[in-house]
């Protein structure tokens, strides 16, 4: 059976050159004798491999020096916690966008350890859009300030970031991070599960400026203490080895297919495919407003929830799958990360549009 093109929103779609090199690596690992799998986290030929995969990360992404990168597990959920037990350092107060589902499951687990503003919120119209922000309404002595920067199940994302002077920007990049370039001085800490653009589930790699570290609240369990991690080279246990060496074959791959900025080019153009297509279409039409589209996450509906599942199943005899929308929201979402081949977008359209003309 050939390989489909998976529109899975994560654990998603990984390069194929990605998956053959752990392929040629996976029962002995160069001269190491034995795989990634079975080595000790402790050894030099591991510690080679976490290495490398941090100087790569902090290329590709150009992370200055006074931000640590941390390799941890846990996932993304587990950052909604360590996030305030580690910044509630000095009024334990906050300000949250409430853009998602993702960022109302941060929102209640921070409000268990102190007070929680949410400064607006696009829940009114099934977060189709992101809030204009009044920094009017931003705590001025907000210990941090909250984003999700890409919301994966409503397909938005911010084309803009929120200007919170002093106040640390805290961002959730599980479903963007890689996909399109930013500036990491803006933020205080940026985290992502790697299910999405970077590897594996199992890793969670979590980017934070060294003065956020070293603050926990005393109530903080040790795992989710930052300070722990960044002393010991997020090895105070045992990492996710896997992850982390499959992690390491994907920053090589971004960087040799031109880096992120390259990579933010060909995912605007495999969008725009997309999206031009379903502003064409009086059948098909995306759910988002248009001026916050994410890249990466497409969710679309056709003219009835019938409809909606006989494309579905008609697209996954074709080799398009996973293309049914969150079940919370429906419709169709097609999540096109950086690994999904341009070639992949132009299928699903073109099968879109034979879908349309036998359905209208
Ligand atoms: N944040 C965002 C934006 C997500 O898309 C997801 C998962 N899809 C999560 C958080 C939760 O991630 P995890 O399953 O790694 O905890």
């Amino acid at each position: 059976m050939d390989r489909v093109y998976n529109f899975s929103a994560g654990p998603s779609m990984l390069p194929e050159e990605v998956l053959k090199k752990a392929q040629e690596e996976l029962v002995i690992y160069r001269d190491a004798g034995m795989s990634v799998m079975e080595m000790s986290h402790r050894s030099k030929v591991y510690q080679d491999i976490i290495d490398e995969a941090e100087a790569l990360l902090r290329e590709i992404m150009n992370i200055p020096e006074n931000y640590k990168v941390l390799f941890l597990q846990g996932g993304a959920s587990s950052q909604f916690a360590m996030v305030p037990l580690n910044l509630f350092r000095k009024s334990k107060k906050a300000d949250y966008v409430k853009t998602g589902l993702w960022a109302k499951k941060a929102i209640a687990e921070a409000s268990r350890y102190g007070t929680v503003n949410v400064v607006a919120s696009s829940e009114d119209a099934t977060f189709n859009y992101i809030p204009e922000l009044d920094k009017s309404t931003f705590s001025p002595d907000a210990d941090y300030f909250y984003i999700t920067t890409n919301n994966t199940i409503y397909g938005t994302r911010y084309t803009e970031l929120p200007d919170t002077g002093d106040v640390p920007l805290v961002a959730d990049m599980s479903s963007n991070i890689l996909s399109e370039v930013y500036d990491v001085n803006k933020f205080g800490v940026i985290f992502a599960g790697a299910q999405k653009n970077m590897g594996p589930a199992g890793l969670t790699v979590v980017i934070i400026r060294e003065d956020l570290i070293g603050h926990a609240m005393d109530i903080t369990p040790t795992m989710f203490n930052y300070q722990i991690h960044a002393e010991n080279g997020s090895m105070y246990n045992t990492p996710p080895t896997y992850s982390i060496y499959i992690a390491k074959l994907v920053f090589e791959w971004v960087k040799k297919m031109g880096g992120v900025p390259a990579m933010q080019k060909i995912n605007e153009e495999k969008a725009k495919i997309l999206y031009d297509y379903l502003d064409d279409s009086s059948f098909f039409k995306g759910t988002v407003v248009p001026k916050y589209r994410s890249l990466m996450n497409i969710p679309f509906v056709s003219p009835s929830p019938e409809l909606d599942a006989k494309f579905i199943k008609e697209a996954t005899a074709k080799g398009l799958v996973n293309l049914k929308g969150h079940r919370t929201v429906g419709g169709m979402r097609a999540s096109i990360y950086n690994a999904m081949p341009i070639e992949g977008v132009k299928t699903l359209v073109e099968f879109m549009k034979k879908f349309e003309m036998e359905n209208r």
